[in-house]
């Protein structure tokens, strides 16, 4: 078996140590002995995406998340949206997050028309959302505590077409006001949990990896690895946020 990723953007999204990312994904299936290829994709370098099984995009300044509009137009929104409704998973981070909705105004008031993938979109604000977080899983996602670190000043409104990825036990999450978190839509996984977000939530990472390679194979097992270090940091971060 193995899972070929695609990380999106990598020169310009790409915050907080978001690679990280890939680099547990990579470790999680090696470990299992499940190989594992990654191709960076930069701005600019031309692919259909049908070649890839997961993909990753990761957070960045509203600076960068404008650069990437005529990328997008160029084709990339249409590869990107047949991919998601192909099934292939996705992980994206804050603003490629924001990246998979109808649009952001910026807080300075630039509108960037995105993927529209999904249904939600984003609303800049100078005033940001900071610190370290907490949300739970939806059940269609495995049902555990992710624990995280948000940066952001979108607030990520979602429509009927979609759930949210978890709810808010610390923090702001998509909004500061609804309680949600993220949006899962298919195999589609986007968070505002940057850190990066799957090194501390092991239990989540493999939900990922899980769907991924049923998707692909049919089905999958993934065996259970040494995750005392990882339990560890967990309980301390958890106690630290209050959560019991
Ligand atoms: N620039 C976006 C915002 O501030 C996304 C930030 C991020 O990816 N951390 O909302």
């Amino acid at each position: 078996m193995e899972l070929r990723i695609c990380h999106l953007y990598p020169d310009v999204l790409n915050l907080y140590g978001d690679r990280g990312n890939i680099a547990c994904m990579r470790r999680r299936l090696e470990w299992r002995g499940i190989g594992c290829t990654v191709t960076e994709l930069p701005l600019g370098v031309r692919d259909d995406l049908t070649g890839y099984d997961l993909f990753f995009i990761g957070g960045g300044q509203d600076f960068e998340q404008t650069v990437l509009l005529s990328d997008l137009s160029a084709g990339r929104r249409e590869n990107i949206r047949a991919a998601a409704e192909d099934g292939r998973t996705f992980l994206c981070i804050c603003g490629g997050y924001q990246l998979l909705g109808t649009g952001y105004r910026t807080a300075d008031g630039q509108l960037c028309e995105y993927t529209g993938i999904l249904d939600l979109y984003t609303e800049g604000s100078s005033d940001r959302m900071i610190g370290n977080f907490a949300y739970r899983l939806g059940a269609e996602s495995g049902s555990s505590v992710v624990i995280g670190f948000e940066n952001h000043g979108g607030r990520t409104f979602l429509g009927s077409g979609v759930s949210p990825l978890g709810t808010v036990l610390r923090g702001s999450g998509n909004n500061g006001s609804d309680g949600t978190e993220g949006v899962r839509y298919k195999n589609v996984y986007g968070t505002y949990s940057h850190g990066p977000v799957l090194p501390k939530n092991p239990a989540f990472c493999d939900h990922i990896l899980q769907g991924a390679l049923e998707r692909k194979y049919g089905a999958a097992r993934l065996e259970p690895l040494d995750d005392s270090a990882e339990t560890a940091a967990r309980a301390a971060m958890l106690t630290r946020l209050h959560i019991t």
